[in-house]
């Protein structure tokens, strides 16, 4: 024996003090039980102390730590007492519970060794207290926290192949608490396909280089219950081998799914508000833009978003259209009212204008302040445009209105004046032909013939006013009208030997009266204005398109020049008055009226001396007819 041991177990024969001092610094209880008299036990004062009692008001009886253990506890001491009795190397070791004075838990390692008699038979039992309390609360609050935590611990001893899994462990894989993990059952409740293949690899590269892993897997449980977990793992090394793999379990099912559910929200609201029609932004009290979509993007003709975002509308706009703007955002933040379908006008820096519906809504934070505004804006110059182009139309018809209304009127009275000039120069001219001289008869023959062009010009002014006052339309036979048009034109056509050609028109819906005038029209201007060395053929032609009908006049007449093939639907416009065709320039405006009452489009093509073709459409095969 060591000299200094030997010397020390001598002084604490010899000096009580010793025993004194060790019994009291080293302990939190020291007891001497005598057991054959087992009401009779020693406790020294530490161990009352130690249990918040005077030690002067504690009996030296077995009977008063008795009642302060906790009763379960109690039976296992016995019963460990009990087997360390009957065999020595039963340690008689346990952590056991007792009732401080003020009611709290003293948590105590109790050991103790028996003293045998010569034969064997314990007589005394010498015990030994330690206070683990602080120890023992903090594991209990680990245990709580990981509880609360859903963390549970497992470990995997590769030499002898088992794999431990704690309590909690075992629940989130909702499998009951005598469950027997191994690795392969371990591995195999991860979810197939790319949840088991990462935890594989993961597992392997920890065992094979000892990296630690850190995963967050779906485990199917026992219950078939798809859960998200949080697998943490590292390995200990022996010689270079992998010994032993230890980590920690958690269950994040909740948190991975409000997760996913918020990272879902996140980008339907980042699709919806990047493909919304509309500009949004949101701003930070300072007019500091902090959010734009795509359509705002587009707006301000940026490529890059990191170019607005931070920027305020002074950086971006100028300064008349910015002060504005602030201005409304202020309004916003320091009434708390949103500023609801607002016309804006924004100009950008390169003087771009656009007119927008506005609407500003103040954000609060947690605490209820204002933190900024969401803005959004419709783009309503096209609606503006249109709403314009509306307003001019309106003017336009309305003036066409008046003009019709005054033609109409005009024509009307005119006739009664002309009419009396053209009668009297009549009865003037049968009256007093024969004493007039020839000079004042053919002035007479001049006023008449300028009277009947004048009434055919009101005439035909009289009928392109009343144009527009549209019927019903109605089942129109094509080559019946053009059958009549020909009796009608009869002399001119036998006079001119002219010959029409046409074959398979079509039954149309269409004006009758007024669809027969434009055939008329482009028949008798086709042989009005045909070559007078060549015999006249006029071909007319029709197809089927979109919405109903196209058809064509085709002549060998004289034609017309390129550049007059619009301005001749214009009223009044004539191409050839100085020469011997006679007419009044109404009857192609006539015809381009009436084809735009069937929807339609009139228009020539032609080549001066190659022959004209008319073309024009009639569209009323749409829903609206
Ligand atoms: P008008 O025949 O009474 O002069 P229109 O309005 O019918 O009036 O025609 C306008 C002008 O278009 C005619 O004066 C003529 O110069 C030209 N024009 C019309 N049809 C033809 C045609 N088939 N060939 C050549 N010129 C034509």
């Amino acid at each position: 024996m060591n000299y200094l041991k030997k010397e020390l177990y001598e002084l604490i024969k010899t000096d009580d003090s010793i025993f004194e001092f060790l019994q009291k610094s080293s302990l939190d209880g020291l007891w001497y039980w005598d057991l054959q008299d087992p009401e009779q036990e020693w406790m020294n004062s530490k161990l009352w102390e130690t249990l918040g009692y005077d030690p002067a008001e504690m009996p030296h009886l077995a009977s008063a730590w008795q009642d302060i253990i906790h009763p379960e506890d109690l039976k296992v001491a016995t019963l460990n007492a009990q087997k360390h009795f009957a065999d020595p190397s039963h340690p008689y070791d346990q952590v056991v519970r007792y009732t401080h004075k003020n009611g709290s838990t003293v948590w105590i390692r109790c050991r103790g060794l028996a003293v045998r008699d010569e034969n064997g038979v314990p007589i005394r039992m010498l015990g030994a207290h330690v206070d683990i309390t602080s120890e023992k609360e903090k594991e209990l609050l680990l245990t709580k926290t990981n509880e609360v935590a859903k963390i549970g611990v497992w470990e995997c001893n590769l030499v002898k192949g088992t794999l431990y899994w704690n309590q909690l462990t075992k629940e989130i894989h909702g499998v009951p608490l005598d469950y027997v993990p191994d690795l392969e059952t371990g591995i195999n409740f991860y979810k197939k396909g790319i949840h088991r293949d990462r935890i594989t690899k993961v597992v392997n590269e920890c065992i094979e280089n000892g990296t630690p892993y850190d995963v967050e897997l779906i485990i199917i449980t026992a219950q078939q219950q798809e859960k998200w977990v949080r697998a943490v793992g590292d390995a200990e090394f022996i010689n270079g081998k992998c010994v032993r793999m230890y980590g920690v379990f958690q269950d994040i099912d909740k948190r991975k799914k409000t997760e996913l559910e918020l990272e879902r929200e996140r980008v339907f609201l980042k699709t919806l508000i990047d493909h919304i029609p509309v500009n949004v932004f949101v701003k930070d009290l300072e007019s500091r833009k902090i959010l734009i979509n795509r359509m705002e993007l587009e707006h301000m003709k940026i490529d890059d978003p990191n170019e607005v975002l931070g920027k305020s509308d002074f950086d971006l706009y100028p300064i008349e259209s910015a002060e504005i703007s602030r201005a409304e955002d202020l309004e916003v933040f320091n009434t708390g009212e949103p500023m609801l379908n607002q016309e804006t006008l924004n100009i950008l820096k390169d003087g771009t204008e656009n007119h927008f519906l506005t609407s500003k809504i103040p954000i609060k934070d947690e605490n209820g302040d204002i933190s900024g505004l969401l803005g959004v804006s419709y783009n309503i110059s096209q609606l503006k445009r249109a709403e314009e182009q509306q307003r001019r139309i309106s003017i336009l018809e309305s003036k066409s209105k008046e003009m019709e209304q005054f033609a109409y009127v005009a024509s009307h009275d005119l006739r009664e004046p002309l009419l009396t000039i053209q009668g009297f120069a009549e009865v003037l001219q049968e009256d007093y032909g024969e004493e007039l001289n020839e000079e004042a008869n053919n002035h007479l023959e001049v006023i008449l013939n300028a009277t009947k062009r004048m009434d055919k010009l009101i005439y035909g002014l009289l009928d392109y006013s009343r144009l527009s006052q549209m019927k019903q339309l109605q089942e129109v036979d094509v080559p019946g009208i053009i059958a009549s048009i020909q009796m009608d034109l009869y002399a001119s056509i036998q006079n001119s030997g002219t010959n029409i050609l046409s074959s398979d028109l079509p039954t149309i819906m269409a004006y009758p009266l007024e669809l027969k005038l434009v055939f008329q029209n482009l028949i008798s201007n086709a042989i009005k204005f045909r070559k007078t060395d060549t015999p006249s053929i006029i071909q007319i032609k029709s197809r089927t398109i979109t919405d109903g009908w196209e058809f064509s006049i085709e002549d060998n007449g004289i034609g017309i020049p390129e550049k007059d093939l619009e301005e001749i639907f214009m009223i009044f416009k004539r191409l050839h008055k100085k020469t011997d065709y006679q007419g009044t320039g109404i009857g192609l405006a006539n015809c381009r009226k009436i084809i735009e009452l069937h929807n339609g489009r009139i228009w020539a093509s032609s080549k001066l001396g190659a022959g004209s073709t008319f073309y024009f459409t009639v569209l009323t095969n749409t829903e609206e007819n």
